[in-house]
């Protein structure tokens, strides 16, 4: 009967089943409540990946991230399955995605599906990390010296002194896969998983692999920071490693990870996507004498799975990996590193727009373990937070070894005639290089064949007509040696017109050079010589190019690119580095294009002389007298971002501002500017001390692929007024409804202005 009391007063304080929240890869700023599924209540199901009932008919899945009572009148729908028994995002990896979910404003289970690898992301079970090994059975062992000769008997005798793991196999005995089948059916050899153990300390020390990877002592300033690195290693502590091309930073990252391998520890390595070389692994792999996991682009989604799993297992020691390599769990963790930190392409720049560097900064405070930031022309951030101490400032001033900095020169080419964009004094300087037996790169940041086709007859040009505007017109790039036209926006395609669409004449000319012309040309001015050209029409898989390059070897001969060359593959045998057509990044409207073009210009140059040859870059431009090319040839990066900080201070841009952008497009321009136009009215509403917004202006380009794209940029002195306003806008943002007519996304540290 109702009226009776409940049997004891233990079941009065027993809670209700507890209800699981649930974070789910939905665009919205919410998590979801659930009731756990029959017989799970035990276990906490914080961390677990769930299956879960999710709209009318359909099906999610998503992230148990805590648990609570459940409200009295909510209908909850039930977990359809708990896949994980054991947390997958937890602890501290959980607690950081947490804190970026808030820093970027996005939905956390975005944030978290974000940071899974597909077939994780999915629902797939944590992959096997296992390698597989051959042994012989007992049968196998007894009928061994009774086998025919031939592979099965081969393999056989290999297997007869013990297991053979399948990738010494693969190095050593070609076709074992038929003859183990064949001993395997017969009952005479079996496969058996092999669990990677962690090796003992000492085996983790560097040692010497082979004569080409000499172990050289290091010179006083590396030793200086890997003492420095080695000294704050029980904690939190970040390092900005600013160090000239070449000066060794890559072995003082060698010497910290060897230090934490032998403590026991993980090891993360990030890197630029064109830092990530065979060449890069080959050398952390014969140096630290460890198995070395590489996580990139070129990955399948199952091999990154895998990744993920040996590091959440604890058995990948040492992950070089790119920017989402960044969401690793480290269960052991002792070191990050992030090389080549001023590098673009840490930042993502569609979806959840995370900076993988700034987020391993989070991850290495929350984790106590070393930061090393590492870069010959480290962004104006990073240096800013050394200069105010923030970060432990350790410098590299000269070029490790032998190698001399490379002498550079600038070539004026005002009212000189010029090649396929090359004057007559840079076809000189190749020649003369050439017949000395070097190598010469020549930098183009520019693919294609001509970046504009022109009519001489009437002016007309050649533009995208789904990009662009009346006002900016988006030229096409004449590519496929002057017979297509390409849009490099939003990849339109078309054949280059007979005649001039407008007056009809034949004069059509490709105006300008872009990397493909200038091929064309170098090859009939040095018919003996190879030339081949890099970029990304060239080398459209990433094994592609260093293919190419290791072809090319380091006999004479010319490469020409794009910034793929900038960084990456070593190239020993180049003397000379010819610059050309750097100009248009001289007067860009974007607050970072003199950093970016800073950064690339002494990439470039620090390709040359890595050996023991002294290198030669040329610098052909223009504007020789311009204050930025004054100041870097004759102060180096260092005058450079010296007289670049108090003008980004005056400015009042990053580091001295805080910036988040909120982006807007669509069909119908109108709509694109009522959105931002209510969008800046409730930010204005939110009344935040000290914040600016400016606009809604018009995006860099303006429409792109038929959408007109515009922005509004919110600035505030300090992070915490820019994320206080934004917290207050958003909810409201988001239920506008001239939302609902455009695309949006906010953009936090916007890159690209
Ligand atoms: P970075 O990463 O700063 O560009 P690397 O670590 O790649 O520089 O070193 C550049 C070259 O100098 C490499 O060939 C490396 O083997 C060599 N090198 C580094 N440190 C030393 C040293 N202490 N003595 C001699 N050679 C060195
Ligand atoms: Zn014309
Ligand atoms: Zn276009």
């Amino acid at each position: 009967p109702a009226t009776d009391p409940p049997a004891s007063s233990n079941a009065i304080d027993t809670p209700a089943t507890a209800t699981w929240r649930v974070a789910l890869p939905v665009p919205l700023p919410r998590l979801f409540d659930y009731l756990p599924p029959p017989g799970d209540a035990d276990a906490d199901p914080v961390g677990c990946r769930v299956r879960v009932p999710f709209g009318r008919s359909g099906e999610k899945i998503g992230v148990v991230v805590a648990t609570d009572q459940p409200d009295s009148d909510a209908e909850l729908k039930t977990v359809a399955a708990r896949l994980d028994a054991e947390p997958l995002l937890h602890g501290e990896l959980l607690a950081s995605l947490r804190w970026l979910a808030r820093y970027t404003h996005a939905p956390l289970g975005e944030v978290l599906a974000t940071a899974l690898p597909g077939p994780l992301r999915h629902g797939e079970p944590l992959p096997d990390t296992h390698a597989w090994a051959w042994r012989l059975s007992e049968a196998g062992a007894t009928a061994l010296p009774g086998l025919r000769a031939g592979k099965p008997k081969q393999l056989a005798e290999r297997l007869a002194a013990g297991a053979v793991d399948e990738d010494a196999l693969d190095a050593t005995l070609g076709g074992w896969r038929a003859a183990a089948r064949s001993l395997a059916k017969r009952g005479l050899a079996e496969r058996v998983a092999i669990k990677k153990e962690k090796m003992g300390s000492e085996s983790f020390l560097p040692e010497r692999k082979n004569d080409s990877d000499p172990i050289f002592s290091l010179n006083p300033e590396q030793q200086a920071a890997v003492d420095a690195v080695l000294a704050a290693r029980d904690g939190f502590a970040p390092f900005l490693l600013d160090g000239v091309t070449g000066s060794g930073k890559t072995e003082v990252y060698l010497h910290a990870i060897a230090d934490c391998l032998a403590r026991g520890k993980q090891a993360l390595v990030l890197v630029p996507e064109i830092g990530l070389t065979p060449q890069t692994l080959a050398r952390f792999r014969a140096r630290l004498g460890v198995q070395v996991h590489a996580l990139h682009s070129g990955l399948s989604d199952g091999e990154r799975a895998r990744v993920w799993a040996a590091a959440v297992r604890g058995e990948a020691r040492v992950v070089v990996g790119t920017r989402s390599a960044v969401f690793l769990p480290l269960p052991e963790p002792g070191l990050i590193v992030i090389d080549e930190e001023h590098d673009g392409s840490f930042k993502q720049l569609d979806g959840i727009r995370y900076h993988a560097r700034d987020f391993a900064l989070v991850r290495g405070k929350a984790l106590g373990v070393p930061v090393l930031l590492g870069s010959a022309t480290p962004s104006l951030e990073s240096l800013q937070n050394a200069h105010t101490g923030r970060y432990a400032h350790l410098r590299l001033r000269q070029r490790a070894g032998n190698a001399k900095p490379p002498q550079v020169r600038v070539i004026d080419v005002r009212k000189r005639p010029l090649e396929a964009g090359l004057s007559p004094e840079m076809l000189a300087a190749i020649e003369r290089a050439l017949a000395s037996g070097g190598q010469v790169l020549v930098f183009k940041n520019r693919r294609g064949y001509a970046p504009v086709l022109l009519c001489h007859d009437c002016g007309w040009s050649a533009h995208c007509p789904r990009c662009g505007t009346p006002e900016h017109p988006t030229p096409m790039t004449v590519h496929g040696g002057g017979r297509r036209l390409q849009c490099h926006h939003c990849g339109a395609r078309q054949r280059v017109p007979d005649a001039c669409p407008d007056c009809g004449s034949l004069a059509l000319q490709p105006q300008g050079a872009g990397t493909e012309r200038i091929e064309d040309a170098l090859k009939v001015r040095f018919p003996d010589t190879r030339v081949l050209r890099i970029d990304r029409g060239s080398t459209q898989r990433r094994d592609a190019m260093e293919k190419l390059l290791a072809e090319f070897g380091s006999e004479p001969g010319i490469l020409v690119g794009t910034q793929m060359l900038a960084k990456g593959h070593d190239l020993a045998g180049l003397t000379l580095v010819a610059v050309v057509g750097i100009d248009e990044g001289l007067f860009s409207a974007d607050f970072r294009a003199p950093e970016k073009l800073a950064q690339l210009l002494i990439q470039v140059a620090g390709r040359a002389g890595r050996a023991d040859r002294p290198g030669e870059v040329l610098l052909q431009t223009h504007h020789p007298e311009h204050p930025l090319l004054a100041t870097l040839l004759s102060g180096g990066y260092q005058a450079f971002a010296d007289t670049e900080l108090p003008q980004r201070e005056a400015a009042r841009f990053p580091p001295f501002a805080h910036m988040a952008m909120l982006r807007a497009e669509a069909r119908r321009v109108d709509a694109v500017e009522a959105f931002l136009r209510a969008a800046r009215d409730t930010l204005a509403d939110t009344r935040t001390d000290a914040l600016e917004l400016h606009g809604p202006l018009p995006a860099p380009m303006p429409r792109r692929a038929g959408y007109q794209r515009m922005q509004l940029l919110l600035s505030a002195p300090d992070r915490r007024s820019l994320h206080a306003a934004l917290d207050a806008a958003l909810p409201t943002i988001h239920a506008l409804p001239e939302a609902r007519k455009v695309r949006w996304s906010l953009d936090v540290d916007p890159v690209d202005l």
